[in-house]
């Protein structure tokens, strides 16, 4: 007999275990690692989780002539839209382009008011309503949850269903935030760290992603 309890609702976090994952993750939180390897191992996980995210991107069919034959084949059928939070995401959105050629990339602005700690949206350049189906977020540390909470809302109003989120290191502070804000957004990541510090940064985390990525930090 089927078992007539309602199915679990799917988990609002998936944490990759994939070694090359693990291993790239290493990299990026060694603090001897310098921008420019930096940025490169930033890439490379972007592209893995990226991979992961779209399991369950829609496909069409698809006939396609291969040099012997005419065969089955598929292609994308979601419109993805790529929503990358300045200025961290920004390098992440290279690699998520190679593995979805046609992703749109919408940018969006937001920074966090230091009196009253609400983030603070100051770029938007979304049209009226959505022109994709699915929409990855990029942002690489789920810190408190304010930013993605708020980058969640801007693209439930402008229409936005399917939305994903997709950063490197997690804290269980934002998860708990952006999974009780959005329990619909599923967020992918590379590391569910520890707990956040009293400046809001992830334990052990990485550091400042935005300055180890263009080598802004404190300068000895
Ligand atoms: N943003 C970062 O870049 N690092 C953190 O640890 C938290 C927020």
């Amino acid at each position: 007999m089927s078992d007539p309890r309602p199915s679990p609702a799917p988990p609002p976090i998936v944490v990759s275990r994939h070694p090359a994952v693990l291993h790239k993750l290493a990299v990026l939180r060694d603090a001897r690692t310098e921008p420019k390897v930096f940025r490169e191992v930033v890439r490379e996980l972007s592209w893995l989780l990226g991979y992961e995210a779209l399991a369950d991107a829609r496909l069409r069919p698809l006939r396609v002539r291969t040099p012997l034959e005419e065969t089955d084949a598929h292609e994308l059928a979601d419109r993805i839209g790529l929503v990358p939070i300045l200025r961290a995401g920004l390098g992440m959105v290279e690699a998520m382009l190679e593995l979805m050629p046609g992703a749109q990339v919408w940018h969006l602005g937001l920074f966090r008011d230091e009196r009253t700690l609400r983030p603070i949206e100051y770029y938007n350049k979304l049209p009226d309503s959505a022109t994709v189906d699915l929409c990855l977020i990029l942002d690489p540390m789920l810190a408190t949850g304010g930013s993605a909470t708020a980058a969640i809302d801007v693209l439930k109003r402008w229409g936005a269903i399917r939305i994903k989120l997709i950063c490197l290191i997690a804290a269980p502070e934002g998860v708990a935030a952006v999974s009780s804000a959005h329990p619909d957004v599923t967020i992918h990541c590379a590391g569910l760290d520890r707990a956040l510090n009293d400046k809001g940064y992830i334990l052990p985390g990485l550091g400042d992603a935005g300055d180890r990525q263009f080598g802004t930090g404190r300068r000895e």
